[in-house]
């Protein structure tokens, strides 16, 4: 090919990747994953549900995770877009010519649990980024189908909820402030010791059940943090609504206090600490024992 030919090809890339509106396609897709379960979600609540399988990031898939999913998919692939697709479904997949043009990882349901018992309480989560790498997201959504309450962020440009442009909490006292605590695993009693100074000084823990939404509360200054050290939840569980997190301006490191990195794969597992401010983020990371 000519260097005029190959100049001329790398800018069609170039604009072929830059001149996606990826935040309207999410809400594309939010769109179709609303209007495909609406009737799985009234007819399904608190009724039993059966697994049909078990997903790439480890658990039992019901029909409402693979309606959610392939909505997704319709919209995406509709579109006609080259991408590499990062579920918690079905895996990892490529789609079209060029598929490292965009990686979109999708927790088609997150808090299924809490969806199948008829807690009001779970989200749609997407994610892009230029790799398959945490920090590398740049447009996000995590969309709580039951209020109809949809997060979004593109990186550099703030977050939203509804549209609306969102802010963390204020709060630094631990005594006023609502913490969530994710202590859901059987090697709780590992866990809890390294927390328990923390809870000992907070009267207000909670524990929601859809961990990408209970992020998006820290974003918008609903609860003043979110603590998940158990290093079992999925880094594709976490992709959207981090950036949603940063953007907003709040705080999210590893129990450590450094940056959070991860791979964005099914199968990645992260802990993390998330603080609407800087001044409660280090109250509560003084406060975790290593
Ligand atoms: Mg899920």
């Amino acid at each position: 090919m000519k260097t005029t030919n190959l100049i001329i090809e790398g800018f069609r890339k170039y604009n072929r990747v830059n001149l996606v509106d990826w935040l309207q396609i999410l809400e594309e897709c939010k769109a179709n994953v609303k209007r495909q379960t609406a009737s799985l979600l009234k007819a399904s609540i608190k009724q039993p549900q059966p697994d049909l399988g078990v997903g790439a990031g480890g658990d039992p898939i019901k029909q409402i995770d693979l309606t959610a999913e392939k909505a997704i998919m319709e919209t995406l692939l509709g579109k006609g877009l080259s991408f590499t697709l990062i579920s918690e479904e079905s895996g990892i997949k490529r789609y079209g010519s060029e598929p490292d043009q965009a990686y979109i990882t999708v927790d088609p349901i997150d808090g299924s649990t809490n969806l199948t018992r008829g807690i009001p309480f779970y989200a749609t989560s997407i994610a892009v980024s230029t790799n398959p790498k945490l920090q590398a997201v740049h447009t996000a959504l995590v969309a709580d189908l039951f209020h109809d309450v949809t997060y979004t962020a593109v990186k550099g440009m703030g977050a939203k909820r509804n549209n609306q442009e969102i802010r963390p909490s204020k709060e630094v006292d631990l005594a006023e402030a609502v913490i969530g605590v994710d202590l859901n695993t059987y090697k709780v009693r590992e866990i809890a010791p390294r927390i328990t100074s923390l809870i000992e000084r907070t009267k207000h823990i909670r524990h929601l059940g859809a961990n990408a939404l209970e992020l998006c509360y820290v974003a918008d200054g609903t609860i003043d943090a979110f603590i998940d050290i158990r290093g079992k939840l999925r880094a594709t569980d976490t992709a959207a609504a981090w950036l949603i997190i940063k953007e907003a301006g709040a705080t999210i490191t590893t129990p450590e206090g450094k940056p959070l990195n991860a791979k964005l794969d099914p199968t990645e597992k992260l802990s993390f600490v998330a603080s609407a401010n800087r001044k409660i983020h280090k109250i509560i990371l003084n406060l975790l024992k290593a």
